[in-house]
């Protein structure tokens, strides 16, 4: 099994098995699962952890992060990983983002039925279903004085919060019986009271040093019909609140988030306790545990600010190659083992950082060098002309040439092989030529020879030009029995093979060249205004001619341009007889064209 390595959740995973703390973990029956787990019975699973998104938005690098990270451990561990919707929050939730992150989580590789990995569950988890649980566990810990209806208008509840160096004033309401407390949370949640007019609110401590703890707003009013419980609710939970129980209603060993969670954990433990000492949930309850968040240069992985690109028409969509969404990366020609690798490449650390965005080409063409087929390309076409073809060859022959398609192809495999066609045009790339040329100079110019690649020699004799002065064609002969791969191949030696493409069997394609999106490194830090960085040259197209093989892409198919990079054949679309490629990056960082 490939190498994994070590960070400081494993540690703690590692930790947890070898003590056995979650050893006599019981299945307690979450809703929904009744069919999978008998309530009672033993957890077979080692560990469970999560991925919990919010359905408001599509998913980017950052969340590819979360799920190797949560769905890897639990792989590497033979525990589950719960696909769970987080959609606490009426407002903002939709199916068709429910649907995007189902179809980005597969596509990187991983999944929550028995087809992946033999978990056990087979569904997915909502934390909607549990509404009627976070209710009666809100109640609970009402009629055990942990908690009230607060009345404040929201700007005396700021005021009375204090800050970071005064500690936070007592509500009015705090000091309410259970009874008042439970008959007014009932009143909330019958649709007594308007939006915004009152709070449940946790009763810790107003003069915590963390100010999470300073009674803490657990429900609040909010008439809005959910997608999943349509208008049952006009009270929702917090996600604070929320959370937590979700985690440990799914019975979630390790609860993994990001730093920003951190200060959230005295409340976590602070409500998992109170709702194992009410019975409402069982020992040992879920603990949670912070990684950083992926930042990665010249990216911004905000859902807010991708939604502002997308709905202002900065980019085509939420799946726009120039995007870091899941559905961007792979329409851009990202796969799903580059981005793995990548996530098992950066780690998992306790402290912030950036991410070069190099590390993630980097993790592409590791993973495409050895697969991706080659092929040859022209972007900026020109057109060669052999003038004595007809003459040495024969008047309208094609000479078939062939190049191997895998330069290393797998141990025991023979390599793949190219076909195309020479004939007296051929498209070059028009930098392959320079009528004067500029010193160390190997390509095309007038009495120098060079090899078209797979094919013959050539000599340029010259070039025609427009009334502009523009060069139309160049000129060249054909130097007979110099085919490569035949025993004249290295009668007449060569300082320079360019790529090209025979005017016959070639065909015209669309190639979309794309760049970074913003010219700023950290183009949203410090709260910048990420528009002010975006950069005008993100995005080109050109018209070009690509060799048959590459012609014949299936959408999604992946290419290394010979010379250019990676390409993708762009998996909306291409077609058959209407290629359109797809930069995916070039062979080396800052290889642009
Ligand atoms: P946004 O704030 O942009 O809406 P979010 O972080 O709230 O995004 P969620 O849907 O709540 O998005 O995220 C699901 C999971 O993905 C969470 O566990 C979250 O910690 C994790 N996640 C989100 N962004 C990143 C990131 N940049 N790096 C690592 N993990 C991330
Ligand atoms: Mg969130
Ligand atoms: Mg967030």
């Amino acid at each position: 099994s490939p190498h994994k390595p070590t960070n400081f959740l494993r540690g703690i995973i590692d930790r947890d098995l070898e003590q056995g703390t979650y050893a006599s973990r019981r299945w307690a029956g979450t809703p929904g699962d009744a069919a999978h787990h008998a309530a009672g019975e033993p957890d077979p699973a080692k560990i469970r952890t999560r991925f919990p998104p919010e359905p408001n938005g599509y998913l980017h690098v950052g969340h590819a992060k979360s799920i190797c990270l949560n769905f890897g451990l639990a792989r590497d561990y033979g525990g589950v990983c719960h696909m769970r919707f987080d959609d606490t929050n009426p407002e903002k939730e939709e199916q068709e983002y429910v649907d995007a992150i189902l179809d980005a989580v597969k596509w990187l590789g991983f999944g929550w039925d028995s087809s992946f990995n033999g978990q056990a569950q087979s569904h997915l988890y909502y934390a909607s279903n549990y509404f009627d649980f976070m209710y009666r566990a809100a109640e609970a810990l009402i009629t055990a004085g942990l908690a009230y209806v607060d009345e404040q208008t929201p700007e005396e509840m700021r005021a009375n919060r204090g800050d970071f160096t005064t500690p936070g004033t007592d509500s009015p309401f705090r000091s309410r019986s259970r009874e008042e407390n439970l008959a007014r949370f009932r009143e909330m949640r019958d649709g007594k009271l308007a939006d915004g007019a009152a709070v449940l609110r946790a009763k810790i401590d107003m003069a915590s040093p963390n100010i999470n703890l300073r009674d803490p707003a657990i429900y609040r009013i909010r008439r809005a019909t959910h997608h999943n419980t349509g208008d049952t609710w006009c009270i929702y939970p917090m996600y604070t609140f929320a959370h937590p129980i979700e985690d440990a209603l799914e019975q979630i060993t390790h609860s993994i988030c990001t730093l920003e969670f951190e200060d959230q954990r005295p409340f976590y433990d602070w409500l998992l306790d109170k709702l194992a000492t009410l019975g409402l949930i069982q020992q040992p309850v879920p603990r949670q545990y912070e990684f950083a968040r992926l930042n990665l240069t010249y990216v911004i992985t905000s859902k807010r600010k991708l939604k502002a690109l997308v709905d202002d028409g900065v980019v085509s969509g939420w799946d726009d190659p120039r995007m870091p969404t899941i559905v961007g990366l792979r329409r851009r020609g990202y796969t799903p083992e580059a981005i793995q690798l990548f996530c098992e490449r950066i780690g998992v650390s306790k402290s912030d950082s950036w991410i070069d965005y190099s590390t993630l080409d980097i993790a592409l063409r590791d993973d495409l060098e050895s697969k991706a087929h080659r092929g040859m390309a022209v972007l900026d076409p020109l057109k060669l002309v052999l003038t004595n073809w007809d003459e040495v060859m024969g008047a309208g022959h094609l000479e078939a040439c062939s190049l191997p398609a895998l330069p290393h192809p797998p141990e025991g495999t023979e390599a793949p092989v190219r076909h195309l066609k020479l004939g007296r045009e051929v498209w070059i790339e028009r930098e392959d030529f320079e009528e004067v040329p500029p010193k160390g100079y190997k390509r095309l110019f007038p009495g120098n020879k060079v090899r078209l690649k797979g094919g013959y020699v050539i000599e340029c004799t010259g070039c025609t030009k427009d009334a502009e002065g523009q060069v139309t064609e160049v000129l060249a002969t054909v130097v007979p029995d110099t085919k490569s791969g035949t025993p004249g191949a290295d009668s007449v030696k060569v300082k320079a093979a360019i790529t090209w493409v025979g005017a016959a069997d070639g065909v015209e394609a669309e190639v979309r060249l794309y760049d970074r999106l913003f010219t700023d490194p950290h183009p949203d830090a410090g709260g910048k205004d990420f528009k002010a960085s975006l950069n005008p040259d993100s995005f080109k197209v050109v018209k070009g001619y690509v060799e048959p093989s590459l012609a014949q892409a299936q959408p999604d198919q992946k290419f290394q341009f010979e010379r250019f990079g990676y390409f993708v054949a762009d998996r909306v679309d291409h077609a058959a007889g209407k290629p359109v490629f797809n930069k995916i990056t070039g062979l080396k960082d800052g290889n642009w064209k």
